[in-house]
Formats: C-alpha cells, structure tokens, sequence
C-alpha cells in the first residue's frame, strides 16, 4: 500500500528460499549457511507456536505459577529428531529468559524436562558440528547462550572429576581447532533429559563409545527406543495378497496388535498355508517382473531368485561387498557353464547424493556389471544384475513384496537400525545380513538359524581395528576375490574406459574404512547356502 511492490516481491523470494530446497545428503554433515537458516527458521516457528499455546490454554489462564512455566513440561514434550532441530534447546532458553523473564536456572530445569534426544548415526562426518563463526553472524544471541550453558556444564563435570582436564575437553560443546565448532549432538545430550538410540546394538554403541563420557556423568539419561515400520504402509497396502493369506488363518486382530503374528507358528508345516504363500510370493514377482519389461524395458526370469538390496547408496552400507559377489557368481558360471546353478536376478536400487563421488561410482559399477552380464549369451537367464532407478517409496512398495532375499550388509556397528530390512521380512522375504543395527533383534526374535547371518561382529571389527585392516592379505589369499578385483582394475566391466573403477579399487584397497574384503569370503559363502535352500524350495 506504501507502493515498495518491487521490494515486496524480493522480500518474498528470500523468505521462501529459506524452504525451497531440501539438502539430500544422506548421513553426510555440509556446513551450509542456508541449511543452518532453515534449521533455525523451523525451530524458531515450532517454538513461537508452542509458547502461543501453551500461555492461551484453558489449563493455566487461572494459575498464577503459568507464567513461571512450572507445568510447561507436563503439557509439552519437545522430540528432538536429530540433531537437525538442536537449536531448540537455546531458542528455549532465550524465549524463557529474554521475554519471560525466568531467571536462569528456572529456565534451564524446564528445558532440560522438555526436551528429548534422538541419535540416529554413529558416522563421524554425519554429526553436526556448525562453525562458531557462522554462528556468531547469524544467531549471536543463542551463541552467547551456548557459551553459558556449556560453562555451567562443565564445571559440572569438573565438580565430579576433578583435575580430569582431558575429559573436559572431549565433553565440552565447543570443540578447539583451526575452526572453533560446536558439538550440537553434545548440546543435545547436555540439554535433555533422554538420550536414546534407535535399536538396540545402536544405543549400546553410544554409552559404551561415542557418547561414553556423558554416560558415566548421567547414565539415567541414556534409553533405546528401536525403530518400526507401520505394517499398514508395509503389508496391508503394498502386499494384500499376503495379508488376505495372513487373515484367513489367524484373523484380522494383527493389524492393529502386530504380536497377533506369532500365531503362524502353529502353521509351520501346514502344506496349504505353505503353498498359498509362496503363490503370493510368485505373483509378486511375476507383477515385478512385469512393471520392469513395461517400464525400463528388461526382461527378468520370474523363476529366478529375486535378490535385493535397496537403499541409499553408501559406502557403510556395502552394495561393493554385493558387487562382488555378482562379479564372483558370473565368474563361476563362465568358468564351469555346464554346471548347475540357482538362477538369480540381483537388483539394486538406491539414490547418490549430488556431491558423493563415490556413491555415483557405485551406482556405474552396477550398470556396468550388467551391461557385460546381462548380455553374455553363456550366462543366459541364469544370472541378471538390475539397476533400479529412482528409488523412494513408492518403488519400495513394489519391489519388496517380491524380494526372496533382503540384503542389510552393513559394516557391523555403521547401520544404526535400518527399516528396510523389516520391510522386507514383513514380506516374507528372507534376510542375508550381518548383526548390525535393527537385525540383531530381529535374528533374536525370529531365530539366528531363521536368517542368513555372516561376517565380523562389532567386536570382530572393533580387533581388526586394533591390529590394523589390510585389504591386501585378503586380496591375495582369496583367488575369487582376486580375480574380481583384478577386473575392475584391467577395465573388464569398462572396455571403453579401462581406468573407470580405478578411484573404487583404489580405495577398497588402500583406504576402506568399512573393510569390504574381510567380510567377502563369509558372506560368499553364506549366499551359497542362500542357493541351496532356493533349490530345496524350487519344485
Ligand atoms: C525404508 C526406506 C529406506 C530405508 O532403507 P534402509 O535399508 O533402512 O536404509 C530408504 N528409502 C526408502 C524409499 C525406503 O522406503
């Protein structure tokens, strides 16, 4: 009305910058100023919302203590789902002592009762760690307010450790370096009253390693909560082939009390039950193997084994281990082709970050694969290596349900819980997976010998660290193994470009962090036994 129309409509276009893009790093901390707005912009709306409500709510309009917030933390309960919205906590702070007018210490023990802590990873380049300076430009205010907090910490912990000057520096929120950081998962851990972790190897890895100082000052506050999946999405929507099978035997009580499906054990032997499953199963995959022809044109053996690993693509989720093995299968079958072999159609499926390098290197290695695979007229349909592009959920919903063999191979103490692989066994499919994350207790509630598992236990990974991991030992002691690196380094799967899958063999040799080799010959093995029982159940 004042006619800044021009300025009005740049004011709008910053202010909706601020939720235009969603950063698609996956377990990967990029210190953006934009992200770090974003951040605050949702915490500081999120906030402002719940202090609006909380003072106009019937419950405190007559109690003269509201406006001391006493019962703040009886109505609100603040989940801080990462560290993504850590800000909360000095946002918190600042709205109780700044403009309600608390003093310090009424403030903080109201923060701390409301706010909670999810860690979801353990991988050092996923925690956030914002730049002091950044900080400092954009939210002085709520810098200034870490300071405090972290100062009354740390005498804190000094108080109960005395002269343990060493300590005090790995619990402190502000790390000291070339660039100052703050911890945010530290300021999360300090400023709520539950720390948990989302299964339950998971949370033992945080008291016992990564969050080990801040157990031993306040153990009441470290839970674990494993993660779930809602068997409405899992199995009613996508496989309602499965639930009908389901429901004719044990009713329909297990969609709302999932526990109920502990009663198909009384069906373990029933041949009709038996027989109606696995015709769910085969008409599955065969619709599977029908969206595949009509949408990416390929031509996949219904019969064959349908193995899957879909996920984001990374280096700690080890679709190179995979890789391997589908180079090692294909080697056999050239090797001895008159020989008898369970027919598979590996597929896997995951979406790179933009910036990974690594992760697109990853996703060429198995469109190359396929590329000498798929065509070799010796391998026929006995072996087929699939991309499958454009990964989410709804891709999720159609491929699972057709998985025989869910892959969740994880470098033991990297995959915090993982939810796809309780996708895939809602489903009916069988896991091949080693005791990382969310398998551990499934492996415990349906039985060790009710899954394929394989490889170094995180202690196994924890000596190997200790006695130094050398891929080269691996490399020339495994033939098989051999030969299939070899491949990628001579330009095998690459003919046009023979130095392609050089940076991928260089650092599988030379500096993998999640030890791909030393699980290579347990888990080919235990994908013979994958084989074996495929054939049993083949009529
Ligand atoms: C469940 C799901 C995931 C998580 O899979 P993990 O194997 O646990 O990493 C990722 N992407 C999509 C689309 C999913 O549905």
């Amino acid at each position: 009305n004042v006619g800044g129309y021009i300025q009005a409509v740049l004011d709008r276009n910053l202010a909706e910058n601020i939720s235009r893009v969603l950063y698609p790093n996956d377990n990967f901390f990029e210190g953006k100023e934009l992200r770090l707005k974003q951040e605050y912009f949702v915490v500081a709306a999120t906030l402002h919302d719940i202090v609006r409500r909380f003072k106009s709510a019937k419950f405190g309009s007559r109690d003269p203590v509201r406006t001391a917030f006493d019962t703040f933390p009886d109505k609100v309960a603040i989940q801080l789902n990462d560290t993504h919205p850590s800000l909360a906590i000095p946002e918190l702070m600042r709205i109780l002592v700044d403009e309600e007018n608390l003093s310090w210490d009424k403030a903080w023990e109201v923060t701390v009762r409301t706010c909670a802590y999810t860690n979801h990873t353990v991988l050092p380049e996923a925690l956030e760690r914002w730049p002091l300076q950044l900080l400092e430009a954009l939210l002085p205010r709520h810098l200034q307010i870490i300071y405090e907090i972290n100062q009354r910490f740390l005498d804190r912990v000094y108080a109960q450790f005395p002269g343990d000057h060493e300590r005090l520096r790995r619990m402190s929120l502000v790390e000291e370096g070339p660039v100052k950081r703050i911890n945010m998962a530290h300021l999360c851990i300090v400023g709520a009253h539950a720390v948990n972790g989302v299964a339950r190897i998971h949370s033992d890895i945080l008291k016992n390693s990564v969050f080990k100082d801040f157990y031993e000052l306040e153990p009441h506050k470290f839970q674990n909560k494993t993660n779930g999946i809602t068997p409405r999405r899992w199995l009613l929507l996508c496989n309602p082939g499965l639930a009908e099978v389901i429901a004719q035997r044990i009713g329909e009580d297990f969609v709302a009390d999932l526990d109920q499906l502990q009663r198909l054990r009384g069906f373990v032997d029933d041949e009709a039950f038996l027989r109606d499953v696995a015709k769910v199963k085969q008409e599955n995959k065969a619709k599977f193997a029908a969206f595949l022809q009509k949408e990416c044109g390929l031509r996949v053996n219904p019969a064959s084994l349908f193995d899957v690993q879909v996920k984001r693509i990374h280096e700690y989720k080890r679709q190179l281990l995979n890789c391997l093995h589908v180079i090692t299968l294909y080697n056999r079958i050239k090797k001895d082709p008159n020989k008898p072999f369970v027919p598979r159609t590996v597929m896997i499926g995951g979406k790179a970050a933009p910036g990974y390098h690594m992760a697109k290197m990853i996703i060429k290695l198995v469109t190359s694969i396929g590329d000498v695979v798929n065509q070799d007229p010796a391998v026929g349909d006995r072996l087929k290596v699939v991309f499958l592009e454009n990964y989410r959920v709804s891709l999720a919903e159609k491929v699972i349900p057709a998985a025989d063999l869910s892959e969740q191979i994880s470098t033991a103490g990297t995959e915090a819980s993982g939810t796809g692989n309780m996708k895939f066994m809602l489903n009916g499919a069988l896991t091949i997976g080693t005791m990382d994350g969310a398998n551990v207790e499934m492996a415990e509630e349906a039985g060790e010998e009710n899954l394929f598992i394989f490889g170094m236990r995180v202690e196994d990974v924890e000596a190997l660290d200790r006695q130094g991991y050398r891929a080269r030992d691996y490399y020339e002691r495994l033939p098989e193994l051999r030969q299939a690196v070899d491949q990628l380094s001579s330009g095998f799967f690459s003919p046009r470009q023979p130095d392609l899958f050089r940076d991928i063999v260089n650092m599988l040799m030379n500096h993998d962090r999640f030890k791909v080799f030393a699980d290579y010959e347990d888990y080919v093995k235990c994908q013979e036994k994958v084989s074996a029982l495929y054939k049993v159940g083949t009529p």
